[in-house]
């Protein structure tokens, strides 16, 4: 009997799928990461039937690749030859909401908005919310530690969650954490797998903090600049000034002309950049009136403040077009760093310059309260892999990150695509201790191999 075989005998049958076509769409993420070819996918219904696969794969060696939605945009979930793909979208139980300790204990598979909309109908909210959060799983936005948009107040997803159910390599449970606001017994082993994308263990369940939505819809506004650079140095000067925005979104000419190409957003020829920022405080007016003449000071040609609730949706909806926008342009390599927010405009300048010296088209969007920006390099469509000069021009919007005192990845993880950077980052002693621990979970090096480290 095939080690595929024997899986199929011992799970509970519908559970696993073995044709290659439908295979090959849950072996890929959002990138252009070609993949191999798995033996099978685990639609995995239960903790049972994850412990199950983890056995089997200890026994047989068979290297295993957890997934959910494969939004993801580094290669996390790309699946090699051999292996077998443990998709946990079906795990979707929102197993308790609990307004009174402001807790929900969620399966992985639940879509990020969902969790949200069943949190709003008890006044609080999950505040993690990635651009992606409407088809993106919370097992993903865990094992990446997501940010999004509101993260510049809120925090990212290692920030909201306070305990974990995690299958380990050889099908072992692990409890992490606790249901406590506060607690310190032993490791913070729950922060450690918060970002280990799939490289530790599985997450089948975590208990994470609601807190309460804010009662007044956030004061937004929209603020035009002649340049990318003006609008980064709006956003040093905002933080600087102590306004604490909800939400700080930047999004550069390039980006805004590929939203206007797909659905027209009436883009006026001088507009460079667009700043969106919001503040949900109860008088929230007055701190955005603040932010508005910081962005006037700064060069802004127009600031327009939203007017009712649909213009500050249409306004958000916009931003989160971004991505899908510019995958209409071509095959894109889609860059996180994150950097001091003081220095803003020298990494703008900067990916402007990678740009124009190798000759590479660059969108920018940005997290931008939180200095994490989204420089997407575009090239063809046909192409398996993305051209030298792209990889150039990466290289140096990496090195310079770097040396203003950031990193490579503030949000997507390090998948596939960042390794090749690693090094540059991480000395040999964090690489050392990372290997160090990826042994004591993962002995035999089955989970998610060739990732995150
Ligand atoms: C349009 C768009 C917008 C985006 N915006 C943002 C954004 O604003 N912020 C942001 O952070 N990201 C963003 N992303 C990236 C992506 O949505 C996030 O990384 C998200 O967290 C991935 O979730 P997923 O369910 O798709 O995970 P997948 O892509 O399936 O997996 C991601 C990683 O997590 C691992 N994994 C998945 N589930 C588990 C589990 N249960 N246990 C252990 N490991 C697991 C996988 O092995 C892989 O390494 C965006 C993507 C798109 C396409």
């Amino acid at each position: 009997m095939s080690a595929i075989d024997v899986l199929v005998a011992r799970l509970p049958e519908g559970r696993i799928l073995t044709d290659p076509e439908v295979i090959d769409s849950y072996a890929r993420d959002r990138t252009f990461c070609e993949p191999g070819k798995p033996l099978g996918v685990v639609l995995a219904t239960s903790r049972d039937d994850v412990v199950e696969t983890m056995r089997w794969a200890t026994e047989h060696r068979v290297p295993v690749v957890p997934r959910g939605a494969g939004t993801g945009l580094a290669g996390g979930a790309t699946a090699g030859d051999g292996s077998i793909v443990l998709s946990l979208a079906k795990m979707t139980a929102i197993r308790e909401l609990s307004p009174g300790d402001e807790i929900a204990v969620v399966e992985p598979g639940v879509i990020n908005a969902d969790l949200d909309r069943a949190a709003r109908a008890h006044g609080l909210m999950f505040a993690p919310d990635p651009s992606s959060y409407e088809i993106s799983t919370i097992g993903g936005n865990l094992a990446t530690n997501a940010g999004g948009l509101r993260c510049v107040k809120y925090g990212v997803t290692r920030d909201s969650t306070l305990g974990l159910e995690v299958v380990l390599a050889d099908g072992r449970i692990l409890n992490t954490g606790r249901r406590t606001m506060k607690g310190v017994t032993g490791y913070d082993l729950t922060g450690l797998f918060v970002g280990s994308e799939g490289t530790l263990g599985v997450i089948t369940a975590a208990t994470v903090r609601l807190r309460r939505a804010p009662a007044q819809p956030p004061a937004t506004f929209a603020a035009e600049f002649p340049s990318l650079r003006d609008a980064g140095a709006a956003v040093s000067a905002i933080i600087a000034a102590g306004c604490q925005p909800s939400l700080m979104e930047l999004l550069d000419r390039a980006t805004l002309q590929a939203i206007d190409d797909m659905r027209s957003i009436g883009l006026e020829d001088a507009t460079m950049a667009m700043l969106i920022g919001q503040s949900d405080v109860p008088d929230g007016q007055a701190v955005v009136s603040r932010m508005e003449e910081l962005c006037m000071a700064n060069g802004a040609t127009f600031v327009a403040v939203s007017s009712s609730p649909q213009e500050t949706d249409d306004l958000i909806g916009v931003r989160r077009m971004a991505y899908q926008a510019k995958e209409r342009l071509g095959a894109c390599l889609v860059e996180d760093v994150c950097v001091p927010r003081s220095v803003l405009p020298e990494m703008i300048t900067a990916i402007e310059e990678a740009a124009a010296r190798h000759g590479v088209r660059i969108c920018t969007v940005a997290h931008a309260g939180d200095g994490n920006l989204h420089p997407v390099f575009i090239f063809d469509h046909g192409t398996a892999e993305p051209p030298a000069e792209v990889w150039a021009a990466a290289d140096e919007v990496f090195t310079r990150a770097l040396e203003l005192g950031g990193t490579l990845t503030g949000e997507h993880g390090v998948g596939m695509l960042k390794r090749r950077w690693l090094a540059l980052e991480s000395g040999p002693v964090v690489q050392e201790v990372s290997a160090g621990i990826k042994g004591v979970f993962d002995p035999l090096g089955i989970l998610n191999p060739g990732k995150a480290i």
